[in-house]
């Protein structure tokens, strides 16, 4: 690519680097940012280099938020003996979207996959573990994904809980297999968490 100014293939790079950013994708991006107006590209770098500064996990579900508790956590009408068990910010995103989810939620950052090295130590396992312990928790609800990673952190988690003798389910599938809960339409995502089974 020396075709192009060092600049514009140092961005290219640091574009291609993202999630679903291709060399192609990262190329069109660079163009379009280099052509806009400074001002504009002056927001954007501010409100990465902002968000970057300011987001934190909440202390208690773990949730990316920019303050100590997240809203929901933070909020006294929501069922806080109820936790939803999701893999991330997004599926939890998706599930507050339904609008019918009144309790709170636990964010894993991850699923456990033996494959990729990732063991129940790299996602935030324990932060739910102690959140059991210190809080009256009556339901565990557990919506990781239905893809080999998602099955297999939901089995883990289910001998993990169930010694406790707090009630653990399992979102019903129907969720198409190593289907990414943020894509899945929200009537499809609710007749989950209403079917969802006792482990
Ligand atoms: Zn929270």
């Amino acid at each position: 690519m020396d075709y192009y100014s060092t600049h514009i293939n140092k961005l290219i790079e640091q574009l291609s680097h993202l999630p679903g950013i291709g060399a192609k994708s990262a190329q069109r991006l660079a163009f379009h940012i280099v052509s806009m107006p400074a001002d504009q590209v002056e927001q954007l770098t501010a409100s990465i280099r902002d968000a970057k500064q300011n987001i934190r996990y909440c202390k208690s579900c773990c949730t990316l938020t920019d303050r100590e508790l997240c809203p929901i956590c933070a909020n006294d009408n929501r069922d806080h003996h109820t936790i939803m068990v999701v893999e991330n910010t997004r599926d939890l995103a998706a599930y507050e979207k339904t609008g019918k989810y009144d309790g709170v939620y636990h964010v894993l950052h991850g699923a456990i996959s033996p494959m990729l090295g990732i063991g129940p130590d790299d996602i935030k396992l324990k932060e739910l573990m102690v959140r059991l312990q210190n809080e009256d928790v009556r339901e565990v609800i557990i919506a990781t994904n239905s893809s080999l990673e998602g099955e297999t952190t939901a089995m883990y988690l289910s001998k993990l809980i169930k010694p406790s003798g707090i009630k653990v389910s399992r979102i019903a599938s129907g969720v198409p297999v190593g289907g990414d809960l943020e894509y899945i339409d929200e009537v499809t995502l609710l007749r989950a968490l209403e079917g969802r089974v006792e482990l």
